[in-house]
């Protein structure tokens, strides 16, 4: 069968490898892929920047597919021929954050794609309990798009977003423009924070009525007139740069949250005492947890409309290709899909 294959930085290419077989009583299912999104952290291992990566890799973390074997009593009564979408966070299920119910944060987790191989191959091995089944007449394309979906809800989720809040939102990537529509759909008012222009512009027509082109504007000047003088009760930090991280301690209210969802390349040195001055609650933000089934929910009742940020739709075939484009063109696209034929 085919794989998107890694084999080090900057040297991606489709290659034929063994098709994985299916054993019963082990709780794992057979999956056909039949979509797979291309995302920053498959970038980030193609460019060889992230130290977790390991090569060899075969990338991929954002799949949907068809049931092809699972055991008759797996958790969920799923059955062959079911559509669904894959948690691709690997987690331990004994550790202090999984005993939470936090699995997103396992002490030993393995993300696909990253820590593991992830599955933009045809055929996939993936724990049954880790299969989300998807409405019936979602497009395969969009399906994977619950995935980053998941990763702006959990923002939203970590700093206990309510209708009426200002969310500040720093990056309108796939993520942040995610979390802001998401955001809208529980009636909290967004401002999307970035430096380019026609994102934000892009962010306007699917109705994020405040968006801030730094560094020509003035965020806290614009933040601080679209609250009243409150500032931002929430500021998800999004993009993992270091000036955005450091003034999310300014753009955020008294009393307000911080999530840090982005990853930073280095260290960022901060005055700790606002956080003590405002009370600040900065809170982490990291992959999801339970948060699938919303994704879809959003998606599906059209309260989110993720197709939005899918820029394009490709095969299988042609990701290799599309990675390597995405990586020397970062803003180019929001987000790549591929269907599997
Ligand atoms: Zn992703
Ligand atoms: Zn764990």
């Amino acid at each position: 069968m085919k794989a998107v294959y890694l084999k080090e930085p900057k040297n991606i290419y489709i290659e034929e490898i063994e098709k994985p077989t299916y054993t019963p009583g082990q709780g794992m299912a057979l999956i056909r892929i039949k979509s797979m999104g291309i995302c920053g952290s498959d970038i980030g291992a193609y460019r060889g920047v992230n130290p977790i990566v390991s090569y060899p890799r075969i990338i991929g973390h954002e799949l949907a597919g068809i049931i092809e074997e699972i055991d008759d009593n797996n958790p969920k009564g799923l059955k062959k021929g079911d559509r669904v979408v894959l948690e691709p966070y690997l987690h331990c299920g004994r550790c202090y954050p999984c005993s939470l119910g936090r699995t997103n944060c396992c002490e030993t987790l393995k993300c696909l794609g990253v820590h593991t191989d992830g599955g933009m191959t045809e055929y996939f091995l993936h724990p049954d309990f880790m299969l989300v089944p998807i409405p019936n007449d979602m497009p395969w394309e969009i399906a994977p798009l619950s995935e980053p979906l998941t990763i702006s809800l959990h923002g939203l989720h970590r700093a206990k977003v309510s209708a009426g809040q200002h969310v500040a939102i720093n990056g309108c990537g796939a993520i942040g423009l995610l979390a802001a529509l998401a955001a809208m759909s529980y009636g909290a008012i967004p401002i999307i924070i970035d430096p380019v222009a026609e994102r934000l512009e892009y962010a306007r027509s699917l109705g994020v009525e405040h968006t801030i082109c730094i560094p020509g504007e003035d965020s806290l000047e614009k933040i601080r007139e679209i609250t009243n003088g409150r500032m931002a009760e929430v500021v998800l930090e999004m993009s993992g740069a270091g000036s955005a991280i450091r003034q999310s301690l300014d753009m955020v209210s008294y009393a307000g949250k911080i999530v840090l969802t982005g990853w930073p390349k280095s260290e960022t040195s901060l005055p700790t005492n606002l956080i003590t001055t405002k009370e600040i609650d900065v809170l982490g933000g990291r992959n999801s947890a339970k948060e699938f089934e919303e994704a879809l929910e959003l998606i599906e009742s059209g309260k989110v409309n993720a197709r939005a940020v899918l820029s394009k739709v490709i095969t299988m075939d042609e990701v290799p290709e599309a990675v390597r484009e995405l990586s020397d063109y970062p803003g180019r696209y929001l987000k790549i899909n591929a269907l599997v034929d």
